[in-house]
């Protein structure tokens, strides 16, 4: 099927087309430039910028792919969680798209879009897998039977996402917004064991209620005191061996977690997604430590690892292949929906 996607959750004005497993258009138009001086995203500038990006970005993404818009076969949006105004924007172009061009809309979870989208680069995806989510608002790991209806959480943080973890310690070392390719940039220069970092909810007792959650606001606190007291003594802050050893900590715990999850659910596929998954660092330990173990490991390239429209055009083809019922014309943007409501 020759399906049309709309990504809008965040700051991030995405549509992408797909016609089955094959990407044919991925247009993104960002906001985040205009966020960047707030050191995060302005929910009203984000509406804002997504009213104003929408149609054009619709167009160049049918100029790609060489369709009209009457060529598709279906219309599929986030329909949740993210921003709701944001979100808003989006299944409102959604459904005006669907409604005026006759075809089915299927309104759609951002999460499992993040999983999705890896059919694009690898092909369809194992099933079942284990799917280590991790994003500026999520972190979680999810065994996925059938990305159209079987999204099941064995765990997630239970304080700050990954991402966000980045971007806050991105913002102590005066590195710009969003900062997790900053950290990562920073990190190559830098010594991964110069500060010995704490690793959140590894040890024994946290182990027996908290296996497979994470927990990074106590590493952020540990940054924020070593820099602290580096700055108080007057000594320089060595920025790459702080990015370095912060990274290696991140890393270190979401594989970890990763891997023991998908030996408890007998799963030999994992599967990383979310922004945060184009760490350079992260792909690299999650490929090193699979292998040991036996744990094939797939990651999309970090373009389709942010926020874009592809995603939600992949995981709606995915909807139209299986036969899933169209969403309803009166689609809501649900901004907690949960990540178990993989259509709305
Ligand atoms: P969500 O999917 O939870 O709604 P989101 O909308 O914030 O998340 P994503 O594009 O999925 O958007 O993820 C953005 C996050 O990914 C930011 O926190 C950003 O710092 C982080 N990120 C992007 N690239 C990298 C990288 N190379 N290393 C680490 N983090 C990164
Ligand atoms: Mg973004
Ligand atoms: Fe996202």
């Amino acid at each position: 099927p020759l399906v049309l996607g709309i990504e809008t959750s965040c700051d991030e004005t995405g549509v992408g087309i797909v016609r089955g497993t094959t990407l044919l258009a991925d247009a993104v138009a960002s906001s985040v430039d205009e966020h960047a001086r707030f050191g995060g995203v302005v929910p009203e500038v984000a509406s804002r910028a997504h009213l104003e990006a929408m149609v054009p970005t619709i167009e160049r993404a049918c100029g790609t792919a060489g369709i009209a818009p009457y060529d598709v076969d279906a219309v599929a949006v986030t329909s949740g969680p993210g921003l709701a105004g944001a979100l808003l924007v989006g299944v409102a172009a959604a459904k005006a798209l669907a409604i005026g061009l006759g075809k089915p809309l299927y309104g759609v979870n951002h999460l499992a879009a993040h999983v999705a989208v890896d059919q694009l680069e690898h092909g369809p995806l194992p099933e079942p897998v284990l799917a280590l989510l991790v994003s500026g608002g999520h972190s979680s790991l999810l065994r996925v039977e059938d990305v159209t209806t079987g999204v099941d959480p064995l765990g997630a943080t239970i304080d700050d996402a990954a991402g966000e973890a980045f971007d806050k310690v991105a913002r102590l070392l005066g590195l710009p917004f969003p900062g997790g390719p900053h950290i990562d940039r920073a990190a190559r220069e830098g010594d991964r064991v110069a500060i010995d970092l704490p690793r959140g909810l590894t040890s024994r007792r946290d182990l027996e209620r908290h296996r497979f959650d994470f927990s990074f606001s106590g590493l952020k606190t540990a940054v924020a005191r070593w820099v602290e007291a580096r700055e108080r003594s007057g000594e320089p802050v060595p920025v790459g061996d702080v990015a370095a050893s912060f990274q290696e900590a991140v890393c270190d715990v979401l594989v970890r977690k990763a891997l023991d999850a998908a030996a408890d659910q007998g799963i030999e596929d994992l599967l990383i997604g979310g922004g945060v998954a184009a760490n350079s660092r992260l792909r690299a330990m999650a490929e090193e430590r699979g292998s040991k173990v036996g744990v094939r490991v797939r990651v999309p390239r970090p373009g389709l690892c942010t926020d874009n429209g592809a995603m939600v055009a992949a995981l709606g083809a995915e909807m139209v292949a299986r036969g899933r019922t169209p969403s309803a014309l009166d689609l809501p943007a649900d901004s907690s929906l949960p990540v178990t409501s993989v259509l709305v």
